[in-house]
């Protein structure tokens, strides 16, 4: 059972797109330095503000990289 809101994000589907980063109304992305294996240089969440609201889930145009995870359960 997870006791905090958070997300995690599959850093190898990441395109570094940021539109999770400019939807997220908490602020919680950025895009770090490291690079993933297809070239490019992916979002890192930050945990702390997260509501497990799911907008940044929902703004991806693919699914597969974000997992929100709602505490004491999954969200989406
Ligand atoms: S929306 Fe998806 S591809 Fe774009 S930065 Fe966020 S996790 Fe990466
Ligand atoms: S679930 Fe909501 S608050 Fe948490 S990172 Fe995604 S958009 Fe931000």
């Amino acid at each position: 059972m997870d006791t905090y809101n958070h997300v995690i994000v599959n850093t190898e589907e990441c395109k570094g797109c940021r539109l999770c980063a400019e939807a997220c109304p908490k602020e919680c992305y950025k895009i770090g330095s490291s690079i993933n294996t297809l070239g490019y240089q992916y979002i890192e969440f930050t945990p702390g503000k997260c509501l497990a609201c799911g907008i940044c889930f929902f703004t991806y145009p693919e699914l597969g990289a974000i997992t929100v995870i709602k505490k004491d359960k999954k969200a989406v």
